[in-house]
């Protein structure tokens, strides 16, 4: 049971359950109720007998009565002799004086003809005395002969009872009747006061006698058409409308259980039912006793086994509710530790991935940085190099630089010796003034090209673009004069980049040396050197125009890469262009060439510092 079911089997159980449950309830209450009714039931039987004999004891008290009267000579004088009034009286006073005796009877006694000659209520309102009585069947059978019996409503006095009849003989000859209507008041009196239901109907289905007054002289199944021309002919019960009882059909089922409007308020109590047959005469005593008991067990059954089973459920989804948290826990343990043995592995793994990738980083970093060092160390070498290639390739013309100062230092220091002999002394002193200037213009050559083979230290400083433009176009002023190259140069003076001014010169001298380069031999050399703003703020772009041939296409690709030159060897080294674009990026900046319709064009971009030494 530690699985979880289906949701689908766990409705079809969940059903099963309760149609369990349900059907053991309605089992249990049926069997509960079944015992309750057998015993209602003999019960009811029991009560039935007592009622039908106490019945049949009342009316057989009377029995003999009739017959005992007849035998009285006055009787049978007076049947004889009807017209006879004071025998009339006498049998009249006797009559009543034996009825009073026999308690709740009317003696009477009837003609041949059917006349009534006395009557014991012969003095008292209703008399019967004279009353034709030829057509009560009792009177028909007493007649003949035999003992009339029958129960009706007073023809006379509307009062029902019980007529018993029987003959008065005069030898072997029927010549007058005498009856006893018994009332059965007190019977049904007794039945009220025992609280039971009872009900005597007669042959026809007649409620005649009832413990409940609304119930007499009401039908307990329906009356055709010659039973009620045969009633009205015996006149057995007057001019009642004899109605059907109202729950007469709930007496005609078959169920032991059956409900009768019979409450106080006439609401419907549950009865059942016990019926005898009573005497000769086709009557039927019917017996009502409360089954309330019964179905209050039933229910009480239903309700208890229906508890029950619904506690079982209960205790039983508790169970497996608790089981299964249960089992879910030990689950959710298992799975916990499953994970964090997992998770062991894993940063165990992870942090053994970290290890391995620390060691391969930091090797990385090293060959790295050994690599940078290697390159910086190259670097510095072939900016050295082209530096040397620069010198070796200036040396021509610083050599005739300085041979001219050199030569002329020569003619005035032996002018000034011949002008000091022949006593020419002012003379001789502007020469050696002359000589002192030629010296120094000497020294500020050299100056600059020390300062150009010198290392430059890399720091980058506030370097005014428009002095390193001077000091370049300085190293490179005597080829250009010579090869007559226009100059057009346009840097406002008070723009300064973060640079080294050493290295900013030699990229600059490395530019205007290939343009040099690039406009030899054209008809009006030209180069223009101009300084721009960008669209990005703190950058400004040194431009170095031509109007030489441009730049092939084909070889525009490749010009940075080092030792790649298009000059005739001896005059190239192809390493200018390569350390120019390394030292640019070296301070943040950019080189790049592009070819114009008039000539070539270099861009370098420089990392603005405005005033107070911080870039712009
Ligand atoms: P080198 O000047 O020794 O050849 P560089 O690296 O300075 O080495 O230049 C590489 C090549 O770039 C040159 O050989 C030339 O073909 C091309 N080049 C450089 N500047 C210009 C220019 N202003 N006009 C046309 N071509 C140029």
């Amino acid at each position: 049971m530690s699985k979880r079911l289906s949701p689908g089997l766990r409705l079809f159980l969940l059903v099963v359950v309760v149609l369990l449950a349900g059907s053991a309830a309605i089992m249990a209450g049926r069997q509960a109720a079944a015992w309750a009714l057998r015993g209602l039931l003999a019960e009811v039987q029991g009560r039935l007998e007592v009622y039908a004999q106490s019945l049949d004891v009342a009316v057989e008290r009377f029995a003999h009565l009739p017959y005992t009267v007849a035998l009285d000579p006055a009787v049978a004088a007076l049947a004889r002799t009807p017209d006879d009034p004071a025998l009339a009286g006498r049998v009249n006073r006797y009559l009543a004086a034996v009825g009073d005796r026999a308690g709740n009877a009317v003696l009477y006694l009837i003609g041949p003809d059917g006349n009534t000659l006395a009557a014991g209520n012969w003095d008292r309102p209703g008399s019967f005395v004279g009353v034709n009585f030829a057509y009560r069947p009792y009177f028909q059978a007493a007649l003949a002969g035999g003992e009339g019996r029958f129960y009706g409503v007073g023809n006379v006095t509307g009062i029902p009872g019980y007529f018993i009849a029987s003959p008065v003989r005069d030898g072997g000859r029927v010549i007058g009747v005498v009856v006893a209507k018994v009332s059965l008041d007190t019977v049904e009196a007794v039945w009220r006061e025992a609280g039971d239901a009872v009900l005597v109907t007669d042959r026809f289905g007649v409620a005649f006698l009832a413990s409940r007054p609304d119930w007499t002289l009401q039908s307990i199944r329906p009356l055709d058409e010659p039973v009620r021309r045969q009633l009205a002919e015996t006149k057995q019960y007057g001019t009642h409308p004899l109605p059907e009882l109202p729950f007469s059909t709930a007496l005609a089922m078959a169920d032991p259980v059956r409900w009768i409007p019979a409450g106080p308020a006439g609401e419907e109590i549950p009865f059942v039912l016990a019926r005898k047959p009573l005497g000769q005469e086709g009557w039927t005593m019917l017996l009502l006793g409360d089954a309330s008991l019964v179905v209050r067990t039933e229910r009480t059954a239903m309700a208890g086994i229906a508890l029950l089973a619904v506690l079982a459920a209960v205790m039983l989804f508790a169970w497996r509710q608790r089981r299964r948290r249960l089992s879910e826990q030990i689950q959710a343990q298992a799975a916990l530790e499953r994970a964090y043995g997992d998770l062991e592995h894993k940063v165990a793994e992870r942090t053994a991935d970290l290890e391995a990738a620390k060691g391969r980083l930091e090797r990385e970093v090293e060959q790295r940085t050994q690599a940078e060092q290697e390159l910086r160390a190259a670097q510095n070498d072939l900016v050295q190099a082209a530096k040397m290639a620069v010198l070796g390739q200036m040396a021509a013309g610083v050599t005739h630089e300085l041979n001219q100062p050199l030569t002329a230092l020569r003619g005035l220091a032996d002018n000034a010796a011949q002008l000091l002999d022949q006593g020419r002394e002012s003379e001789a002193r502007e020469n050696l003034t002359f000589i002192a200037q030629l010296v120094d213009r000497m020294s500020k050559i050299t100056a600059q090209l020390r300062g150009f083979s010198r290392r430059g230290d890399g720091a980058p400083g506030p370097v005014p673009v428009a002095t390193a433009v001077r000091e370049a176009l300085a190293l490179v002023e005597r080829r250009f004069a010579n090869e007559r190259i226009i100059v057009d140069v346009d840097v406002p003076s008070d723009i300064k980049v973060a640079f080294e001014p050493v290295r900013l010169q030699q990229v600059l001298v490395n530019l205007l040396r290939n343009a040099a380069d690039a406009v030899k031999g054209m008809p009006d050399p030209f180069i223009e050197i101009a300084l721009q703003r960008t669209s990005r703020p703190g950058l400004v772009a040194l431009v170095v125009r031509d109007n030489g041939p441009g730049i092939p296409d084909t070889v525009r690709g490749r010009i940075f890469d080092p030792f790649f030159t298009t000059k005739p060897a001896g005059e190239g080294l192809g390493l200018g262009l390569a350390i120019s674009l390394a030292i640019a990026r070296d301070y943040g900046g950019t080189l790049e060439a592009s070819s114009l319709p008039t000539g070539a064009e270099f861009i370098l971009t420089l990392t603005e510092i405005r005033t107070g030494g911080r870039p712009a």
